[in-house]
């Protein structure tokens, strides 16, 4: 489509502002609203629903009857799977709108969305929907006349609280499976983008999803969000967001009915090329997307690039040749290379971090504010040189695109500092050699590691972190292990 294609597209959009319980598309009890804003011109988009605890209360409540129902937990595997088979196809109708809602709710990149995130989305559902009659149970090995069943049952209610960084794709990740699995759920999606959320569960009645299966609760993170992760009736909690909040989330399960959580937490990954790599350019495209693919709000951003001393200005070069193709622009512009931060005060928070970095560090590249239009929380693509492994820009999530530069003499010296981190999400290695690619990947902490690529995704592979970026995998056969409870039945019969 052409960037005017986008723009009517964006215009003609029905924006969807209520929150969804029960089947139903609710207000508020309290009545409360609060505006989405469009990152990319500051100007209002809708007043969405304000959910607080009460619609919490509500909405954890249809989730509960729908699941005690069997309307859907207890509905044969294969035909959970024609109706979530179906959403798919539904939102595939809807892709161009469901890309535009990205785009305009946290300024992505419509390219992106369109050409990447909101098919990626729909593929992770399909495949999660073709696994649910392909869930095996075992039976034990004991002696004759006995019968030791051990089945994967579905945990009841799972409550979701997402970001806002690729706000389909977070819902879905943490959906998909858990519905795959009979369980119901209700869903908190950020503050700053909750359109697509609320079409997810609109698109799945249409789809035959009964009522109550899947919620959707726009609101606050602190109100909604924290009712959500102490509610009495919810079995599971999974989210995926900052350490800071998930360690909030373990702490009110402890405080309150012990629910299982699973955590996708934040991330500092690191970069290693070694001087052996024959395709530097190679290497350089998939760095210099690493880091500034999303505006760098990608919790596996690959951040920390570690370069061998012997290659580092010619990598630098390398890099600095690809910042044209990733300058702010109209994220509605089909030729537009970075979109627009999320919220004006994130941009702000990275700017902190950029300013703290410009004094112990060369600036190469970047290091602005900027607008588009006149409008709009845009930064700069911004790489640091010369960083020292102790700086906060080399060791906090800055959630921007801002690269942090540290070079190295030996192998084990890489490896160290990569893994020098209270995070272990994800990290990358660029080497031709293949003992030295599995000698490094096997010593380095992360739950993913890529060799000659950056930050792959593919919903047959399981992704998350060690350390503090969490626990539990979304993704792969492994995702749905976190929304079903291992149940053992013991049989006994005559021999
Ligand atoms: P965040 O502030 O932790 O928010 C995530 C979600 O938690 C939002 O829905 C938020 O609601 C809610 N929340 C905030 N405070 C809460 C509280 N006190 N109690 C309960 N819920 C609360 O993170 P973010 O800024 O949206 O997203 C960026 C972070 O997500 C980064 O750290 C990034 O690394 C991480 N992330 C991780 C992964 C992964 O898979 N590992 C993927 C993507 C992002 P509000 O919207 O109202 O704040
Ligand atoms: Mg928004």
């Amino acid at each position: 489509m052409t960037t005017r294609n986008w723009h009517e597209t964006a215009r003609s959009l029905t924006l969807p502002t209520q929150a969804v319980i029960g089947g139903r598309r609710v207000e508020a009890r309290s009545g409360k609203s609060f505006t989405s804003i469009n990152p990319a011109t500051g100007e209002a988009l809708a007043e969405v629903t304000e959910g607080g605890a009460v619609d919490i209360d509500l909405a954890v409540a249809s989730a509960r009857a729908s699941f005690e129902s069997g309307s859907w937990s207890r509905r044969p595997p294969a035909q959970r799977k024609t109706v979530m088979l179906r959403l798919a196809e539904l939102m595939r109708a809807e892709m161009a709108a469901l890309s535009a809602m990205e785009s305009l709710d946290m300024g992505k990149l419509v390219r992106d969305a369109s050409g990447n995130d909101v098919p990626a989305a729909i593929n992770i559902l399909q495949w999660h929907a073709e696994e649910a009659d392909k869930v095996y149970d075992e039976m034990a090995p004991l002696p004759e006349g006995n019968i030791g069943m051990i089945r994967r049952v579905p945990l009841g209610v799972v409550g979701a609280v997402v970001p806002w960084n690729f706000p389909l794709n977070m819902a879905v990740w943490k959906c998909a499976p858990a519905l795959a699995a009979g369980n119901s759920v209700v869903l908190k999606p950020a503050e700053q983008s909750p359109f697509t959320a609320i079409r997810l569960a609109e698109l799945a009645l249409e789809a035959g999803l009964p009522e109550g299966v899947l919620n959707v609760v726009p609101g606050f993170g602190e109100t909604a969000g924290q009712a959500l992760g102490r509610h009495m009736d919810v079995d599971c909690l999974a989210f995926t967001g900052s350490t800071a909040v998930g360690k909030l989330f373990l702490r009110y399960a402890g405080e309150t009915n012990m629910k299982q959580v699973w955590l996708e937490c934040g991330g500092k990954s690191p970069v290693i090329v070694f001087p052996d790599c024959q395709d530097l350019e190679a290497a350089a495209d998939q760095v210099a997307s690493g880091i500034f693919y999303n505006q760098g709000q990608v919790c596996s951003a690959s951040s920390r690039l570690f370069v061998h001393e012997s290659i580092e200005k010619a990598f630098l070069d390398l890099l600095l040749k690809r910042i044209p193709g990733y300058l702010p622009g109209d994220p509605l512009d089909t030729r537009s290379g970075l979109g627009a931060m999320v919220d004006a005060n994130h941009a702000r928070n990275v700017m902190r971090f950029i300013e703290e970095g410009g004094k112990g560090a060369t600036l190469v590249t970047g290091g602005k504010t900027t607008s588009v239009n006149g409008k709009g929380s845009f930064i700069e693509p911004t790489i640091f040189a010369d960083v020292r492994p102790d700086a906060t820009i080399a060791r906090d999530e800055i959630f921007g695109p801002v690269l942090s530069v540290i070079r190295f003499r030996e192998e084990d010296e890489a490896i160290r500092m990569a893994n020098d981190s209270i995070y272990g999400l994800a990290a990358s290695i660029f080497t031709d050699d293949l003992s030295r690619a599995h000698r490094v990947s096997s010593r380095l902490n992360a739950g993913v590691v890529a060799v000659n690529v950056v930050d792959p995704v593919s919903p047959a592979v399981p992704f998350g972190g060690f350390k503090q970026s969490g626990s539990g995998r979304d993704l792969s056969r492994h995702a749905i292990e976190k929304y079903t409870a291992l149940k053992t039945t013991w049989v006994r019969y005559r021999t």
